[in-house]
C-alpha cells in the first residue's frame, strides 16, 4: 500500500534504534491492533532520541494501522493541538522479534479515562474534585451535577469540534477514549487508530470492524454508500471537502458523543450491559429518543427518572441537546460547533475551570 510504504520511508532511516533508549512500565491497554504501555527514557538515552525532555511517556506497539494513527497524530499536533493527547513521536521500529512494529509516543496525561471516573458512584463529583482541586460549597444535587457534566460536554464537543474543523472524524469516540489530562486539567481525546482523515482521503473506505458497537451511528460507515466510487487509496484534496458537505460524516462522532452524554446523566445506562440494552431498545423505537422515554419513563427506575429530571432541568435544554444529537438520520444531528452555540452550555451555569487558578 502506498502510505504504509510512505511511512516507512519517512520514519525508517532516522530513528530505527531509538526504541532501545525506552524503559517499559505496566501495560495500560491492549486491543487487537496493539498493545500500550506506561514508558520512561533510559537514563542515558543516545543523542539521538528526539524526545528528551518529556518525563513520563505512554507507548503504543501498534500493527499495520499504527501507520495511519501516526498520520492522525502528526496532523492534529499540527492543527489542532489542544484536542488530543499530547502526541511526541511516532516512527517504524524493525528491531522486534515479531517484525515491524509502528511505535507511538505520547506524553503521560494522567490515570484516568471517563470510563474510569464514570465506573465510581461519586461521578461526576470525581470530576469536580480534579477539575478545581477544591470542592465547591454548593450542596449535592441534580444542579450540580448538571453543571459538572456541562462543563465535560463542553470540553468533548470543544476538542471534537477541533478534530472535525481539521478534517478528521474519530469514529472511536467514547468514554475508554477520552483521557483526563492531569496537566491541563481537561478531557483530551485520544486513540486515533479508527480515525478518517478526509481531507486528504486517508483511511477513507471505513474499516467497519474497528467500530466499537457500542456507541456507533445507526449508519457505521462515515459515508453513505451511494458515495460514488470511493477511492481506496491518498486521494485529490479538492474532492474530500464536497464529500464533507454531502455526507456530514462528523455527525458519526456527534452520536458517539450523545451517548455518552446519555450514560453521564443516567447513572443505570453507564454499565456496557445497560448500554447495549438501551441501544436493542432505541432501535426498537426506530432510533427515536422521544418514543423511548415514552416506552420507559412510566416504568422506569429510580436511576432512570433522576436522568430524566436532570435533562429536563432549564425547560428541559439538556433533553432538548440530547435529542439533537442522538438522531437517525447524521443529515439531522446537530454539529460539534452548533452543539456548542447550544443554549444548554449558557455561560452562567458552567463549572470555573482551571483557567481561573
Ligand atoms: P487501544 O488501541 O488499546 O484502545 P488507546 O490509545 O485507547 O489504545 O490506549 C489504551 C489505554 O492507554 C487508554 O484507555 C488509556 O487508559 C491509556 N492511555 C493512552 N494514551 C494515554 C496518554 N497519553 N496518557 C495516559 N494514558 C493513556
Ligand atoms: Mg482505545
Amino acid at each position: 500500500m502506498f502510505f504504509l510504504a510512505f511511512v516507512e520511508r519517512l520514519f525508517r532511516p532516522t530513528f530505527k534504534k531509538v526504541g532501545d533508549d525506552l524503559v517499559l512500565g505496566k501495560k495500560l491497554g491492549e486491543g487487537a491492533f496493539g498493545v500500550v504501555y506506561r514508558a520512561s527514557l533510559a537514563k542515558k538515552p543516545s543523542s539521538k532520541v528526539p524526545y528528551q525532555k518529556e518525563g513520563d511517556l505512554v507507548l503504543k506497539k501498534a500493527t499495520e494501522y499504527g501507520a495511519v494513527e501516526i498520520w492522525m497524530n502528526e496532523r492534529v499536533r499540527r492543527a489542532c493541538a489542544n484536542s488530543c493527547a499530547d502526541f511526541v513521536h511516532g516512527f517504524l521500529e524493525n528491531s522486534s522479534k515479531k517484525g515491524a512494529e509502528y511505535w507511538l509516543i505520547w506524553r503521560y496525561e494522567g490515570e484516568a479515562t471517563l470510563y474510569d471516573l464514570m465506573q465510581s458512584k461519586e461521578f461526576p463529583y470525581n470530576v469536580e474534585t480534579m477539575m478545581l482541586r477544591e470542592v465547591q460549597d454548593l450542596p449535592r444535587g441534580l444542579e450540580r451535577e448538571n453543571r459538572i457534566i456541562q462543563t465535560i460536554m463542553r470540553q468533548l464537543l470543544f476538542a471534537l469540534d477541533g478534530l472535525h474543523s481539521t478534517g478528521i472524524v474519530h469514529r472511536d469516540f467514547k468514554p475508554q477514549n477520552i483521557i483526563f489530562s492531569e496537566g491541563s486539567r481537561t478531557f483530551k481525546i485520544i486513540d486515533l487508530g479508527a480515525a478518517a482523515d478526509l481531507r486528504v482521503g486517508i483511511n477513507y473506505i471505513p474499516k467497519e470492524f474497528l467500530l466499537d458497537p457500542r456507541y456507533a451511528a445507526p449508519e457505521q460507515y462515515i459515508m453513505s454508500t451511494q458515495t460514488p466510487s470511493a477511492p481506496s487509496a491518498p486521494v485529490a484534496t479538492a474532492l474530500s471537502p464536497v464529500l464533507w458537505q454531502m455526507n456530514l460524516p462528523d455527525r458519526f462522532d456527534i452520536y458517539s458523543a450523545g451517548l455518552i452524554f446519555l450514560q453521564m446523566a443516567f447513572s443505570g445506562l453507564r454499565s456496557d450491559s445497560a448500554l447495549i440494552q438501551f441501544n436493542r431498545q432505541l432501535k426498537r423505537c426506530d432510533f427515536d429518543l422521544n418514543a423511548w422515554r415514552k416506552s420507559i419513563e412510566p416504568r422506569a427506575s429510580s436511576d432512570l427518572r433522576k436522568g430524566f429530571e436532570l435533562l429536563d432541568l432549564d425547560g428541559g435544554i439538556g433533553w432538548e441537546l440530547l435529542t439533537s444529537m442522538v438522531r437517525y438520520k447524521a443529515g439531522q444531528r446537530i454539529s460539534a460547533k452548533g452543539a456548542l452555540a447550544h443554549p444548554y452550555f449558557d455561560r452562567e451555569g458552567l463549572l470555573v475551570l482551571s483557567l481561573m487558578q
